[in-house]
């Protein structure tokens, strides 16, 4: 009878060191899978300029400040790329495949601007109902801000009230004297911006900024720079 109560104890001994190592195998199994799930959804900050085609390359991309086709007739950025901080890009990849269900698409012309490209373009023309005084910096020069337009599948801009960059009242939300079409336009791009957490200019129907822009800084990264740091 000894001899079974200790074969017993000794079972029962063991059953429990099996249990042990079960439980922490599990607790590894459970922290590596912690990790490796963090490592995959938020690698970076979310306020870290990156390049919005890493995140959704069907955007269209018509980045006129890289080009002479806008108000200045200069060319202020060396490359046609659009950097934002990552948090509006995961927004506007959101945005571009809500609106592919209805066969649309959105069109970028600027993002991201460095302040040395907010005082150049003051240098140009310092008057602040065109440019935004260097002083107190342009909210594209936060990041988050976006210039937008809404595209068919082909690519092809769909009718909004006015060109991009036109400075005229017929630019303005509140201007309502305007074939039906083109409201509607105007007002399907600014339900979707602000369903997605972005807040129309009242003065430029091209124009969001996220709604607390305020509490990302001022930057002044050249884009040379961001292209050598963007990780997707
Ligand atoms: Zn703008």
């Amino acid at each position: 009878m000894i001899h079974i109560f200790e074969v017993s104890k000794l079972k029962l001994i063991n059953n429990q060191k099996i249990t042990v190592k079960i439980k922490v195998s599990i607790l590894l199994l459970v922290l590596i899978s912690t990790f490796v799930v963090s490592c995959n959804t938020s690698p970076y900050a979310e306020s870290e300029l990156v390049d919005l085609s890493f995140y959704n390359s069907r955007i269209v991309l018509d980045i006129r400040y890289a080009t002479k086709n806008n108000y200045f007739q200069e060319i202020f950025y060396p490359v046609p790329r659009c950097f934002v901080r990552r948090i509006v890009a995961l927004k506007l990849d959101s945005i571009q495949t809500e609106l592919e269900t209805g066969n649309l698409g959105l069109k970028i012309f600027d993002g991201y601007r460095p302040l040395s490209v907010t005082r150049k373009m003051w240098e140009i023309l310092p008057d602040e109902r065109y440019v935004a005084n260097p002083q107190k910096g342009s909210r594209h020069n936060r990041g988050v801000a976006v210039d937008v337009t809404l595209v068919d599948l082909t690519g092809r801009e769909l009718l909004m009230p006015t060109a991009f960059d036109e400075f005229t009242e017929r630019a303005a939300h509140h201007y309502q004297d305007l074939p039906e079409d083109i409201l509607k336009n105007r007002a399907t791009l600014k339900n979707i911006m602000e369903k997605y957490g972005f807040k129309a200019l009242e003065d430029e129907w091209w124009h969001y900024d996220l709604t607390n822009y305020q509490q990302y800084p001022i930057l002044d990264i050249d884009f040379e720079t961001i292209a050598k740091q963007t990780k997707p």
